[in-house]
């Protein structure tokens, strides 16, 4: 019989994230087809955790754990282990998980091995063959799925953002049938020393919004190709247009941007060219594969980009000069044979103008 201990911090505002309601929502689903099995939220927080825990009063766990304290206000590798390894230990849990956070994933391991355990990271999806747990995962950069089980326990499973729709909780009215139910969250002790506080958070650094480019909730992916620097009809290249027309579509359609390994390469090598690229753009084999609803690749060529970097993007499109760009024929839903740079400056004025309207 397992018990799986459903693992969360908490945000700053005492919230739980899209990722953890993500990783509850596969825990519950696992209950209901593991026959004896029960889930126990074990939550990390600033606070005392009540408002996060009401939030799911109605999930159907049989106990609200807790660790809570200034110490766990921000990520740092031996207080996440330690509060990890006290509510794993408190549950009694066979089954962690929890979603891959760069907080969890970081050292959740870890605490496997402590604890004589197995983890998993990157799991796609969590479900039940032959009467046990079984995760799903890619290998080989997204291009071979495997499925695999394990008979070691405690196994912490670390679930990707973004794989696992959310489902509602069924709502708990509190007995005098206002407002939520009031969970009783059990606040498990916790001995945190100077030793585990030795690395310290010293502040936030991190891009003005507007320039960050790579948003994971955006609905649209914009890929980027080496041909935004490539010379022109009039045998000209023309970098401060290209940097003009995406970064002003990004704006406009708050969408996130990936980039080809080409395209990335050449900023890296300190060219005037599309300074904003950096490596964290890049998508394909060697690059990212993010989730997005919908992608539109612009002036790109490669397979890496097209095949693996948008492995799970559901609606593709891609503009090309080239109608016989095998890659992007073979892999975009439409294939707008078109030059970028007018296709790109007609599109903006169309948002912009949208966006007028929709002010005025
Ligand atoms: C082991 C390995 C791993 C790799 N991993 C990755 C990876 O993770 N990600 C990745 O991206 N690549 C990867 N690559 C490189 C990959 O094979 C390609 O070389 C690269 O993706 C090509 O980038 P590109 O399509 O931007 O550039 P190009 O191949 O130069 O294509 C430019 C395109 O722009 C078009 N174009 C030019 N001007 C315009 C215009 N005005 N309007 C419209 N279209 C225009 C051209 O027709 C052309 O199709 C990897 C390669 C290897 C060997």
């Amino acid at each position: 019989m397992e018990t799986i201990l459903f693992l969360a911090h908490t945000e700053a505002d005492g919230t739980l994230s899209k990722a953890a309601l993500e990783t509850l929502s596969a825990a519950l689903a696992l209950i209901r087809e593991l026959s004896g099995a029960s889930v126990a939220v074990g939550l990390v927080a600033a606070d005392d955790a009540q408002a996060a825990a009401d939030s799911i009063a109605g999930c159907g766990a049989v106990r609200f754990l807790a660790v809570k304290g200034d110490d766990f206000a921000t990520a740092r590798y031996a207080t996440d282990a330690t509060a990890a390894e006290v509510l794993a230990r408190a549950a009694g849990a066979t089954l962690v998980l929890a979603p891959a956070t760069s907080r969890w994933a970081r050292c959740l391991p870890g605490v496997a091995q402590r604890m004589n355990g197995r983890a998993d990271t990157h799991a796609a999806a969590v479900a039940v063959e032959a009467g046990a747990p079984a995760v799903t995962r890619w290998y080989y950069r997204q291009r071979i799925e495997g499925v695999s089980r394990r008979a070691q326990r405690p196994w912490f499973i670390l679930l990707e953002p973004g794989s696992c729709p959310i489902q509602p909780c069924p709502i708990q009215p509190c007995p005098s049938g206002q407002g939520l139910a009031s969970t009783a969250v059990e606040h498990v002790p916790v001995a945190i020393d100077d030793r585990l506080r030795r690395t310290t958070f010293a502040g936030w650094r991190a891009p003005r919004t507007d320039q960050q480019t790579i948003r994971p909730e955006a609905d649209l992916l914009l890929v980027a190709g080496a041909g935004w620097t490539k010379k022109q009809a009039d045998g000209q290249t023309h970098p401060a247009d290209a940097e003009r027309l995406i970064l002003g579509f990004l704006k406009l359609a708050q969408a996130s941007l990936g980039g080809s390994k080409s395209l990335v390469d050449l900023s890296g090598e300190g060219q005037a060219v599309l300074p904003f690229m950096t490596h964290l753009n890049q998508v394909g084999q060697t690059g990212s594969t993010p989730r997005h609803p919908k992608g539109l690749a612009t002036c790109c060529h490669g397979e890496e980009p097209h095949v693996v970097g948008w492995r799970f993007i559901n609606q593709r499109r891609a503009i090309n000069l080239d109608a016989n760009c095998g890659w992007a024929r073979g892999k975009a839903d439409v294939l707008y044979v078109a030059d970028a740079f007018a296709v790109m400056e007609r599109l903006n004025a169309l948002l912009a103008h949208e966006r007028e309207v929709v002010s005025a």
